[in-house]
């Protein structure tokens, strides 16, 4: 079983969205559980604070590394993978989320106001990961985006293992266009060559269309192919 135990001020907002579909398939086939650690558990504050200000001033807040460090001692074992979620961090995509699928517990520590102490992210080996170029309110929202990506390719979460096979970055390009009933709709029809039952015709199509879009949309992509194909 997949087990991601999640550091949080915010312990209500879970499983939230996680726990739907998919999601609540994979709790009750028992291949994932969450844990959910509330942070101010660990604060000794007697007014359970777990933030201050910034040394060397600055706007904001961060979260004190004696909370998050004791939240972590208490909970993560020995070996185990720790993720803080951050702008600053790696950029996260599909060949991480397949990496990380492969473990058997991930820990995700979700910031708040201007994020955590420098030096728990040094001494406790704290690997940072961020969803975008943009700057959420919360680690939260990007914890379910980290989630649900990891979650859709552990073996037996999706009905099919093969649709994640042909699915947007798998083979480093972006997916093509796909069509469903009616053949007409609009006086717009399928493409021909979808209704020719010529596999091979198909994807040769299908490759040409995937390369099309690619370069259009994410020259970023599409230079990586090319240089590997
Ligand atoms: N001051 C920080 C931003 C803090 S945003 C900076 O400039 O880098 C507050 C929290 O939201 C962060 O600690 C982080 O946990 C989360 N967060 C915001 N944007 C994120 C993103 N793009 N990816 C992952 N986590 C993000």
């Amino acid at each position: 079983m997949f087990i991601t135990r999640l550091f949080t001020l915010y312990p209500e907002m879970f499983p939230g969205p996680l726990s739907e579909g998919l999601f609540a398939k994979a709790i009750e086939n028992k291949l994932w559980k969450l844990e959910n650690i509330d942070i101010r558990k660990y604060s000794s504050d007697k007014n359970l604070k777990v933030d201050d200000t910034p040394y060397g001033g600055g706007s904001g807040m961060l979260i004190k590394p004696d909370v998050i460090g004791s939240a972590l001692d208490n909970n993560v074992v020995k070996g185990e993978k720790v993720i803080f979620l951050t702008p600053r961090g790696k950029i996260f995509n599909q060949k991480i989320a397949k990496e990380l699928s492969s473990e058997k517990v991930v820990n995700i520590i979700c910031g708040r106001f201007e994020g955590i102490d420098q030096r728990v992210i040094e001494t406790r080996n704290i690997e940072e990961y961020s969803i975008g170029d943009f700057i959420l309110s919360g680690g939260e929202t990007a914890a379910f985006v980290f989630i649900d990506a990891i979650l859709r390719l552990l073996p037996g979460v999706l009905g099919n293992e093969n649709s994640t096979k042909e699915e947007s970055f798998e083979n480093g390009l972006l997916e093509y266009p796909q069509y469903t009933k009616p053949q007409i709709w609009e006086e717009k029809e399928v493409p021909n060559v979808l209704l020719s039952g010529d596999h091979a015709k198909i994807k040769h199509w299908r490759l040409s269309q995937s390369e099309a879009i690619t370069r259009d949309r994410r020259p970023d992509l599409w230079q990586k192919y090319n240089k590997k194909n």
